[in-house]
């Protein structure tokens, strides 16, 4: 499996570039920025684009995904419940000074158990809100990973206080979602360092009971 990370847009969203190194195919999540520099990881691998996941509308994750679609056409993937949230890109381009990026349409409706193909590559949708109604995350279990979006960071969790955050649920979410997932499972959040889920379930300061 490959498996590029790269911190993209001023808020430094981890957007992955996952790929089957048989088959050529490959996926890439929250492409929020820097849509160059995801083209350019997909051709040094010599990969084709299938699918583009985003785990949440936030405009970090999800801002270069129209034009990243334009360019390859590989269809966008997201949770319907976080659609008035891509209603509010413009809204939430302004409260960080930014342009609006082009209003954003869902090709293909993520929802919690869905199973995504790339290749021989299988990742298993796990439902997450809390952070947003309609937060996702990607577990790849053959791989071991889990890209976890803003539900789960290293030593920290999302914030709930953005329109359609929620704290119960995202607890909710992490309780029954992701720490159900084994401790040497390797977490891929939105921002910041990779972690383990063994590491969060002993040390995280959110998910002590
Ligand atoms: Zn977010």
């Amino acid at each position: 499996m490959i498996h590029e990370i790269l911190p993209v847009g001023p808020l430094q969203c981890n957007c992955s570039v996952i790929g089957d190194e048989t088959t050529h195919e490959a996926m890439v999540i929250d492409p929020g920025d820097d849509i160059e520099r995801i083209l350019e990881i997909l051709s040094e691998h010599q990969l084709k684009l299938k699918q583009i996941v985003v785990t949440h509308a936030h405009i970090d994750h999800v801002g270069g995904a129209m034009r990243l679609k334009r360019l390859t056409g590989a269809p966008v993937l997201l949770n319907q419940n976080d659609s008035a949230l891509l209603a509010m890109l413009p809204t939430q381009a302004s409260w960080l000074g930014m342009r609006a990026p082009e209003a954003v349409t869902i090709d293909q409706e993520l929802k919690d158990g869905d199973k995504l193909q790339t290749g021989g590559l299988t990742a298993t949708v796990l439902y997450t809100p809390g952070h947003t109604e309609g937060s996702v995350c990607l577990y790849f279990e053959a791989q071991e990973k889990l890209i976890a979006g803003d539900t789960l960071f290293a030593g920290s969790i999302g914030r709930t206080d953005l329109p359609g955050g929620s704290y119960d649920k995202i607890i909710d979410s992490l309780h029954t979602q992701v720490l159900a997932l084994p401790d040497s499972v390797e977490v891929t959040p939105g921002h910041g360092p990779l972690t383990y889920i063994g590491v969060e379930r002993e040390s995280n300061p959110f998910l002590q009971k």
